[in-house]
């Protein structure tokens, strides 16, 4: 069996900015490990996050720290 890289490789990084984003999910483990759920997500991040990865690809720990302490205005 082949696997894709550059498809399994898509739900890990960032889609604002490119980086690893640590998901747990797309590492395979379980969600509630996740950091994302322990973490608040300002709703201006999440309007930058492209349709089509919305709710499917995490955004990294940097940019959600950035857009809370308002570095990216
Ligand atoms: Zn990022």
């Amino acid at each position: 069996m082949s696997t894709d890289p550059t498809e399994n490789d898509a739900g890990q990084h960032c889609p604002l900015c490119g980086a690893d984003n640590h998901c747990a999910i797309a590492a395979g483990k379980n969600a509630i490990q996740c950091w994302c759920m322990r973490t608040e997500f300002p709703q201006t991040l999440i309007e930058r996050v492209p349709a089509e990865a919305k709710n499917r690809v995490c955004i990294c720990e940097r940019c959600v720290q950035q857009a809370l302490i308002g570095v990216s205005e």
